[in-house]
């Protein structure tokens, strides 16, 4: 999988950044060196001209070149231990005036033996948990973290199942939706009341689907719908912006689609769901769909056609339980309210 290219150019220009930054850093380093102690700056000079002598016996070679590289090179050694000393004398670092890197096996250049080094891949990642508006979330939350002991080991009566049982079934699906990413034509839709770990595992998805450099977009409806109706109704100097952001909904390998039903719906908002949500099915692209609505009020607010849709291809997963926020001292599952 490849990420967008707008990604690489990202983190190229990071690259480019951090390495100014060395050579500024190391400038200024060498300014307070020489600063404190004229002599190395004297001794640098002369390490300098050694070098430039080198060059130029190589090019001449005369006869004696040998004896006198060997001759400029004890030179330059001697040189180097004594400016060493110095530094350390005077309290300074030995490789205080060395270049320090971000990632000492590349040297930030982001290759290693003429492949990606790994501080590069990092970074590509990242870039794309930025991208996804959930870099936030991506930090602390992932499969791993997930807390099945948040969740009742009674049977709910009304289900017929303990909300604990019910969860790791749900967890058990998107674990497989991810493995099956490529292959499947299904789409998740998760439903239940607020606090009860959707945007939790949608977030879960998220992050391992980034990892393997699939490009994944989270949004509440809400966020879409202002999005889209900026687009179609504003007119001004961001709407090359606002037209990226349009489409990265529709080209987007995984749409996280957040609390369906808390947007403001008219016809228009209505009809611009449906589009996005009907591209992406006829492009196999995937989409999650978190919602706190029922079907039937789902069915009350959309258009037939958007409910019909939804039902012929997601698989509807039920959260069941009590508000898990109210068990945390700290709002675990960053739902949207
Ligand atoms: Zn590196």
């Amino acid at each position: 999988m490849a990420y967008e290219r707008a990604l690489y150019f990202a983190v190229e220009n990071e690259y480019e950044e951090i390495r100014r930054h060395n050579e500024a850093d190391l400038e200024a380093r060498r300014s307070a060196v020489y600063e404190a102690v004229p002599e190395i700056r004297e001794i640098d000079d002369e390490i300098h001209s050694a070098g430039l002598s080198i060059v130029n016996l190589a090019v001449q070679s005369p006869k004696d070149m040998n004896q006198r590289l060997a001759a400029l090179r004890d030179h330059q050694k001697s040189l180097q231990i004594r400016r060493k000393t110095l530094l350390l004398e005077n309290g300074f670092d030995a490789d205080e005036l060395s270049m320090r890197y971000m990632c000492e096996r590349c040297k930030d250049t982001g290759v290693s033996d003429h492949k990606p080094c790994e501080c590069y891949r990092r970074r590509l990642i990242m870039k794309a948990f930025e991208k996804s508006n959930l870099s936030q979330q991506l930090r602390n939350q992932s499969f791993k973290t997930f807390d099945y002991s948040l969740y009742s080991q009674e049977i709910d009566p009304q289900f017929g199942v303990s909300p604990y049982n019910a969860i790791h079934n749900i967890v058990t699906v998107c674990k497989q939706f991810v493995a099956d990413f490529d292959r499947t034509d299904k789409n998740l839709l998760f439903w239940g009341e607020s606090g009860l770990g959707k945007t939790f595992l949608s977030t879960c998805i998220a992050k391992e689907l980034i990892k393997e450099g699939y490009s994944v977009i989270y949004e509440t409806t809400y966020q879409i719908v202002s999005r889209l109706e900026d687009y179609k109704f504003k007119r001004g100097d961001d709407m090359e912006s606002l037209k990226t952001q349009a489409q990265r909904l529709y080209e987007s390998d995984l749409l996280i689609l957040d609390d369906l039903g808390a947007e403001f719906s008219t016809a228009y908002t209505n009809a611009a769901l449906f589009d996005i949500l009907n591209s992406r099915l006829i492009a196999n692209k995937k989409t999650i769909i978190n919602t706190n609505l029922s079907m039937k009020e789902l069915a009350d607010r959309y258009s037939e056609r958007v409910i019909s849709r939804i039902m012929g291809s997601y698989q509807i997963l039920q959260f069941i339980g009590e508000d898990l926020r109210l068990k945390t001292s700290v709002n675990a599952f960053g739902e949207n309210k």
